[in-house]
């Protein structure tokens, strides 16, 4: 097992690899394919094998992914459990906005809270930020849900480095969630430097650039869910990724595991990544995807595996 790690400057404690559910209950998501009773066997696994943290969202669903979560760590202690969820996504009718103000984002705790049946949320992020909130004062509105005991630690999502300056005047901030993998490294230089330098976690999503990291797919394969719309699944991006992937094939060889696993090792050599949320639709791919807190890459390969994605 790996050590387990803290979260920004609080003293909540996670394995560095939690498990990420977009794909537990949300439908939204990724339609027509998830079944839910395999979705709640995907959380069990995790933290049957270790895994304490889950990071879910009240959009992934939406609602749907919370509930499902709720049900499930009933069958836990509470307490070995480290939960994490995010709001901001408000509906208007049909329409979704995104509304950082204080009275929504207390609002949304209590209804995350009922959903997920429990009376504190371990790490609650705002998930996008709106274009009118300050910043420090849509954190504000968290420390004193914090100081409430309802949310045990602050974190931000999609913020640019302005607004998580503004949001951690205060120094409140323990987590910064944003996109980064192999394939998209701008949080190297935008980020880190000052995440580093404040005791801010930086946990990314899309570490397996929703599979395409993982080394399974080839060049006939087509999406219809969320990879549709990205562009490193379209035309000669998508083989140029092939390319790049398949050289990590080596690599997989000499650590004696797999491509996905290598590209989930190589993070944690990132300066201000502790924790990891790798996403995954069956249990076995949580299972495989703990094994990379047991691979130690030497810096030489993380060096080269840097340059072919650079
Ligand atoms: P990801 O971790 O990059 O990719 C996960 C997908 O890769 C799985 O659903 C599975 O899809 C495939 N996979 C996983 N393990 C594998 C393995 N060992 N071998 C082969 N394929 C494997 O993408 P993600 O799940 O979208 O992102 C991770 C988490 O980040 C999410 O679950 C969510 O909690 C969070 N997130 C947050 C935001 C935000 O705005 N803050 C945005 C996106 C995601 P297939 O089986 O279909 O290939």
């Amino acid at each position: 097992m790996a050590n387990y790690v803290k979260l920004g400057k609080s003293d909540i404690s996670v394995y560095p690899i939690g498990l990420g559910t977009n794909a537990v209950g949300g439908h939204n998501i990724y339609p027509d394919m998830l079944d839910e009773e395999q979705g709640k066997n995907v959380v069990r696994t995790a933290l049957e094998h270790g895994i304490n943290m889950l990071d879910t969202a009240f959009i992934y669903g939406p609602k749907r992914s919370e509930e499902l979560i709720g049900e499930v760590i009933k069958e836990y202690k509470r307490e070995d459990i480290v939960l994490a969820t995010k709001g901001a996504h408000k509906f208007v009718g049909e329409e979704v906005v995104i509304d950082n103000s204080p009275a929504f984002l207390k609002q949304s705790v209590e209804d995350s809270l009922r959903r997920l049946q429990t009376d504190y949320i371990d790490l609650y992020y705002i998930h996008f930020p709106d274009e009118d909130t300050p910043k420090d004062e849509a954190v504000g509105a968290l420390k004193e849900l914090k100081d409430e005991g309802k949310i045990r630690s602050i974190g931000v999502s999609n913020f640019t480095l302005e607004q998580l300056k503004e949001a951690n005047k205060d120094g409140y901030v323990d987590v910064l969630q944003a996109e980064y993998n192999l394939l998209k490294r701008d949080a190297e230089t935008i980020f880190f430097p000052y995440t580093g330098k404040k005791e801010i976690s930086f946990i990314p999503y899309f570490p397996l650039e929703s599979g395409l990291l993982a080394g399974k797919y080839n060049k006939n394969q087509t999406f219809t869910d969320l990879r549709a719309d990205n562009p490193n699944f379209q035309g000669e991006k998508f083989q140029a990724n092939l390319t790049k992937v398949a050289k990590l094939k080596r690599f997989a060889e000499k650590y004696h595991t797999e491509i996905a696993h290598v590209v989930l090792a190589w993070y944690f050599t990132r300066p201000s990544v502790d924790v990891i949320i790798p996403g995954a639709k069956r249990p076995d791919q949580v299972i495989s995807n703990m094994r990379a807190a047991e691979i130690q890459l030497s810096e030489e390969d993380v060096q080269l595996i840097s340059d072919i994605f650079s």
